[in-house]
């Protein structure tokens, strides 16, 4: 029986901070590095390879000459398929591991990244391999004169930016089909969770994915990010972050070589409640959850609960009932479901909303309290505005921390018209009794996924992204396997 406890792991675990280039795990061509701070404790974790645009060069270099050499896309997918099983084994072996740097880096609970982040990336990746050989091109319906083939190929070299909340499931969310597809992958992590990306290519590497057809580059978005957002020989850049930078990205593909870009950008995501919820209770925990979770820094976190008025007072107490379930406390303890607020600066700009949300006029009728004082760490209790008003900016920005904001309604289509009042449309649910209203307000709402009588049901089959600012692309299931290749359209004059 396993004795040790997750501290106890954390104080045993060793771990690579080098860049993963050409298959050598490398020191930034600079030599320099950046600080891994835990945000649980304050502690310096690490210092890591700091790269910049000449790292970038020498990835770029490797992957576009793997792409040429084809010592990938050219093996036959059952091959491909074959290695990257083999890889996903190797994270589901090394799940623990994924799991502990996962918490020490960005502070979420050990439970939520053993439960999900560490098997939901082998799964990922398991998922995408168990497809390609199994997708088929097409013959185009023509003249008998002619034989008209349309396929599909790798694009080349695929940046891939991704952010510090789920920061494995979001790499293998492109990793997993550019990888399968055939294409050179270069992952640039965010700089406030590197880690676990580096032991992605560890693991690449034993799995037997060849030199420059997986690499990895630590560092800065401004730095690193940008220099393969802006790089002329990078055929795609797939995105998984803010809005404000996913802009930036697009434009970056314009002024350079118009690259394929795909941006999985913010949200504020509405959660309705209609008053012939069938289980109040069901729908109150999981508005707590749909905002507690991963400490409420979740893209598709249910921030915004429209409430029938005729039900309003007794939901919102149930809620505050659940949300005291959601105590921040030490992320390697088992039972704790709310870990630390990832860095200094978003725990500031989670207080400053706090702030701003009551001079706006807002209740604040549960928690918002920093906490867990004793240590040097970023702990927020999750907290619940009431009398919330859609001109208010808490009604109307991400936060992306554990602030629920709730709004009445009275009619079907005045929920409609407040859950579509947003710039984003990343994700949407409903709580009804009656499969008409469902199906009305499914087809009426702006978003890419919506929930109806849950929050976050789905798995790899389905298609996620966003309308609207939410973004452009779709991750997970077929959409995503066929994003990452070019069509071809190739006309056979017969004889
Ligand atoms: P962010 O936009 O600050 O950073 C994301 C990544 O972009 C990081 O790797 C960062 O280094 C890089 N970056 C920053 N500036 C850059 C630049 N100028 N050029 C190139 N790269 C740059 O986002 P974040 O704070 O890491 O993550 C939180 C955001 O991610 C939230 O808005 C959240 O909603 C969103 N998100 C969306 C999804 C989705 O699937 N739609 C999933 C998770 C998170």
């Amino acid at each position: 029986m396993d004795t040790m406890t997750w501290h106890d792991k954390a104080e045993a675990l060793s771990f690579r901070t080098q860049a993963f280039i050409n298959g050598h795990f490398v020191d930034s061509a600079s030599g320099e590095t950046f600080e891994i701070i835990n945000p649980a404790t304050g502690h310096l974790l690490a210092h890591v390879a700091r790269c910049t645009d000449q790292d970038v060069e020498l990835a770029v270099r490797a992957a576009r000459q793997a792409f040429e050499n084809r010592v990938w896309c050219g093996l036959p997918p059952a091959e491909r398929k074959a290695i990257l099983l083999n890889y996903a084994k190797l994270i589901d072996e090394h799940k623990e591991e994924f799991a502990l740097l996962e918490s020490l880096d960005m502070g979420k609970p050990i439970s939520d990244a053993m439960g999900y982040d560490a098997p939901a990336t082998a799964r990922c990746v398991q998922w995408n391999a168990e497809a390609i050989d199994k997708v088929y091109d097409e013959v185009a319906p023509v003249t008998e004169g002619a034989l008209a083939l349309v396929t599909r190929e790798a694009l080349g070299v695929v940046a891939a930016i991704v952010p510090w909340n789920f920061p494995t499931v979001m790499a293998a969310w492109k990793i997993g089909p550019a990888l399968a597809t055939g294409n050179s992958v270069i992952v640039k992590p965010s700089e406030k969770s590197p880690l676990t990306a580096i032991l992605l290519a560890d693991l690449a590497k034993q799995a037997g994915i060849p030199a420059g057809v997986f690499q990895v580059l630590p560092g800065f978005g401004h730095e690193a990010g940008q220099a393969l957002a802006l790089h002329n020989d990078v055929d795609c850049i797939t995105f998984t972050g803010s809005t404000a930078v996913g802009k930036k990205l697009l434009s970056f593909a314009g002024e350079s070589n118009l690259k394929r870009a795909f941006m999985e950008c913010g949200g504020k995501s509405p959660h309705i409640v209609h008053h012939d919820v069938k289980d109040m209770e069901k729908a109150a925990a999981t508005a707590a959850s749909a905002i507690c979770y991963n400490q409420g820094e979740v893209c598709t976190a249910g921030s915004r609960l429209l409430v029938h008025s005729s039900i309003k007072d007794e939901f919102i107490e149930l809620v505050k009932k659940y949300m005291a379930n959601w105590q921040p406390a030490d992320p390697l303890e088992s039972d704790t479901r709310v870990g630390a607020i990832v860095d200094a600066t978003q725990y500031e700009r989670v207080l400053s909303y706090i702030n701003i949300g009551q001079s706006e006029g807002a209740t604040l009728a549960y928690g918002g309290k920093p906490v867990m004082g004793h240590t040097d760490g970023f702990f927020i209790q999750p907290a619940l505005f009431t009398d919330v008003t859609p001109d208010m900016s808490i009604y109307k920005e991400e936060i992306f921390g554990p602030v629920l904001c709730v709004t009445s309604f009275d009619s079907i289509d005045e929920a409609i018209q407040l859950a579509n009042d947003s710039e984003y449309g990343l994700a949407a649910g409903i709580w009804t009794s009656d499969m008409s209203t469902a199906i009305k307000c499914s087809r009426a709402l702006r978003a890419g996924t919506v929930f109806v009588n849950n929050w976050d049901g789905g798995d790899m089959t389905m298609p996620f992204g966003g309308y609207k600012q939410s973004g452009n692309g779709r991750d997970k299931s077929l959409h995503a396997l066929h994003k990452y290749t070019e069509v071809k359209s190739t006309w056979i004059e017969l004889d």
